[in-house]
C-alpha cells in the first residue's frame, strides 16, 4: 500500500501589494522525496500524516511528494501558481501508482487570475489519480472553501482552533479518515454550506470560553466522536481576501449518510449564522491603546496586538502607526516591536553594531496605509533570525527570517528582520537577546494566534485598531470581487441554508 502525501501552504492577502512568487517558497524551504518523510516527520500536518500512517498495522509506504510553503502575504502571480500545480502534479505522476493521497493545504491561496489556487490543484491531483484513489485534504481553519474544493476531494478537514494549536492533531484526523476510507471501506459523503458571512479574526478565540468560536469549537469536535461523522470543520475564512467566492463554510463528512451529513451541516450554519455579531470585537485606536499600555505596565507585560499589520495574515510587517506612539513614552522596561526591512537591515549591517542610524524607517511596503517614520536608532546587534515556532501555528516549524538586528530609541527596541514571519513569536525576540516576557509592552504582529504565548503571562492584551492590509475593520475598505449580498458588507434580512452534498465514493 502506497500512500502518497504533500503540502502547499499560504495565507494570501490581497491588499498586500507584494507579490508571493516561486521565489518565496524556496527561501521558506521545500523538501521533496524521502527527505520530506524523514524531515517533517514531527512537524505540523505532514508530521500528524506520517506518525499516523507509520502505526497502521498494514505499514503502508510513504511517499513523499513536495512539501510547498511560504509565508502568507500578497497574491501569487499566476507563474507561481501554475508552478505549484505543477511541482504538486509532476511529483504525483511520477509516484503512481499511489493507493491514496493526503494533503496538507492551507485553503486561502489566491493568484491574480486564478483566486482558487487549491481548487484548481485538487482538481489538478483528481485528474491525474482518477475518481477511485482517495483524496483526503487537510486545510486551515481560515480557508476560503469553494465548491470546486469540494467536488474534487474525498474529504477536507479543517483544523478546529484559533489559535491554531492542532496543526498535528488535524494531520491525525486526515490520516484517520483515510484509513476508515481505504481499510474499513468507509464511503464519505460530505454537506457543504457557504455562508454569506465573513467575520473579524480578533474575537475568534476557540480556547477562551467567553468566545463565541469556543461552543463551536466543542461541538465540532463532539460530531467527530460519533463514528457516522468522518470530518467536522467550520471555516471562518481570511477576510483579506478580495475574491468572488469569498466567504465562510461549514463542511460535515459523514459515512454514507447524506441526511446526516446535511441535517447536522444546515443546523450547524443557522446557529453560526445566528451568532455572527458576537464576533465583532472591542477595538482601541492606536494612541489611545498605547496611552493605555503606558498606565498599565506597572503591573506587568501588556501585549498590543495589531491585527492591521499582522504578518501571520499576509500583511508586510512595516507599518509604523505604532511604533510613532511607542516612542513617545519613557518606558521603564523595554518596549519591543517589529519591523520587516530588508533594507534597514542592510544599511545597519554596512553601518556596524554600536553605530548610529538616522532617517526614516518603515512605511513603505504598503504605502497606502503607512509611512515612514524618523527614528534615531542605536544599532544594538545582528543576528539571524532562525528559530523554532511551536504553539500557534507551528509545531517544530523551523523559520528563517533572514538577517537582522536590533535598533533601539530610548527604550523602544526594535527587531528589524528581512523578510515577514511570525512576528509575534516569543521565540523572535528571545533570538534577537530579548525577554518578551519582562517587557513594559510588546507589539505582536497577529489578531489572535499570539494568546497561545501571551494570554497566561500577561497582565494585559489591548487589541489596537490600526490601519493595515489586514485591518479588523475590513468592510469598511474597497473590495471589487466579493459576492453580494455578503455580511457584514450588506445586511442581510433573511437567510437559510441549503447544503450541497457530494460523494466521490459512491462511484468506486
Ligand atoms: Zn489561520
Amino acid at each position: 500500500m502506497r500512500i502518497a502525501i504533500g503540502q502547499l501552504w499560504q495565507e494570501t492577502n490581497t491588499f498586500n501589494p507584494l507579490p508571493t512568487t516561486r521565489r518565496d517558497f524556496e527561501e521558506f524551504g521545500i523538501l521533496r522525496g524521502a527527505a520530506l518523510v524523514e524531515q517533517m516527520a514531527e512537524v505540523n500536518e505532514l508530521g500528524g500524516f506520517i506518525q499516523s500512517l507509520r502505526r497502521w498495522p498494514e505499514r503502508p509506504e510513504i511517499v513523499g511528494l513536495v512539501r510547498l510553503p511560504a509565508w502568507p502575504s500578497g497574491a501569487a502571480t499566476l507563474d507561481t501558481y501554475h508552478w505549484l500545480r505543477d511541482e504538486l502534479v509532476g511529483a504525483l505522476r511520477a509516484e503512481l501508482p499511489v493507493d491514496a493521497v493526503l494533503l496538507a493545504l492551507h485553503g486561502a491561496l489566491a493568484a491574480d487570475g486564478a483566486p482558487d489556487v487549491e481548487g484548481g490543484v485538487l482538481q489538478a491531483v483528481r485528474a491525474v489519480i482518477g475518481p477511485r484513489v482517495p483524496l483526503v485534504a487537510t486545510l486551515d481553519l481560515h480557508a476560503n472553501i469553494t465548491p470546486l474544493m469540494v467536488q474534487c476531494a474525498d474529504a477536507l478537514v479543517p483544523f478546529h482552533t484559533v489559535p491554531h494549536i492542532d496543526v498535528v492533531e488535524t494531520g491525525e484526523r486526515g490520516a484517520a479518515l483515510l484509513r476508515r476510507v481505504l481499510i474499513d471501506g468507509a464511503r464519505p459523503v460530505t454537506a457543504f454550506q457557504k455562508l454569506p458571512m465573513v467575520v473579524p479574526a480578533e474575537r475568534a478565540n476557540t480556547q477562551d470560553p467567553t468566545s463565541v468560536s469556543y461552543r463551536f469549537r466543542e461541538q465540532l469536535q463532539a460530531l467527530e466522536v460519533n463514528p457516522r461523522i468522518l470530518a467536522a470543520g467550520l471555516t471562518t475564512v481570511q477576510p483579506w481576501l478580495d475574491v468572488p467566492e469569498l466567504g465562510s463554510a461549514v463542511v460535515i463528512v459523514a459515512d454514507g449518510d447524506a441526511d446526516l451529513a446535511r441535517a447536522e451541516c444546515a443546523s450547524l450554519a443557522t446557529e453560526i449564522w445566528k451568532r455572527r455579531r458576537d464576533y465583532l470585537g472591542e477595538l482601541v485606536p492606536t494612541e489611545e491603546a498605547v496611552r493605555q499600555a503606558f498606565q498599565a505596565q506597572a503591573g506587568g507585560l501588556v501585549v498590543l496586538g495589531d491585527g492591521a499589520d499582522s504578518t501571520n495574515s499576509g500583511s508586510p510587517g512595516d507599518c509604523t502607526q505604532i511604533l510613532a506612539e511607542l516612542v513617545k513614552y519613557d518606558w521603564p522596561r523595554p518596549a519591543l516591536a517589529t519591523l520587516v526591512s530588508p533594507e534597514v537591515v542592510e544599511e545597519a549591517t554596512r553601518i556596524g553594531m554600536g553605530g548610529r542610524r538616522r532617517g526614516p524607517l518603515g512605511g513603505v511596503r504598503a504605502p497606502r496605509w503607512s509611512q515612514p517614520l524618523d527614528f534615531k536608532a542605536e544599532i544594538v546587534r545582528g543576528f539571524a533570525a532562525r528559530f523554532v515556532l511551536s504553539g500557534h501555528l507551528g509545531k517544530n516549524l523551523a523559520v528563517d527570517l533572514g538577517p537582522s538586528v536590533v535598533l533601539r530609541q530610548g527604550n523602544v527596541h526594535l527587531v528589524v528582520t528581512s523578510r515577514a514571519g511570525p512576528h509575534f513569536a516569543p521565540e523572535l525576540f528571545e533570538t534577537a537577546g530579548l525577554k518578551p516576557f519582562e517587557a513594559s509592552v510588546l507589539v505582536a504582529k497577529s489578531p489572535c494566534g499570539f494568546r497561545a504565548a501571551y494570554q497566561e503571562k500577561a497582565k494585559q492584551i489591548i487589541m489596537v485598531r490600526g490601519a493595515g492590509c489586514a485591518p479588523p475593520d475590513f468592510w469598511r475598505y474597497e473590495y471589487r470581487h466579493i459576492p453580494h449580498p455578503l455580511w457584514p458588507w450588506d445586511e442581510i434580512a433573511s437567510w437559510q441554508p441549503a447544503p450541497e452534498v457530494r460523494s466521490f465514493a459512491f462511484g468506486r
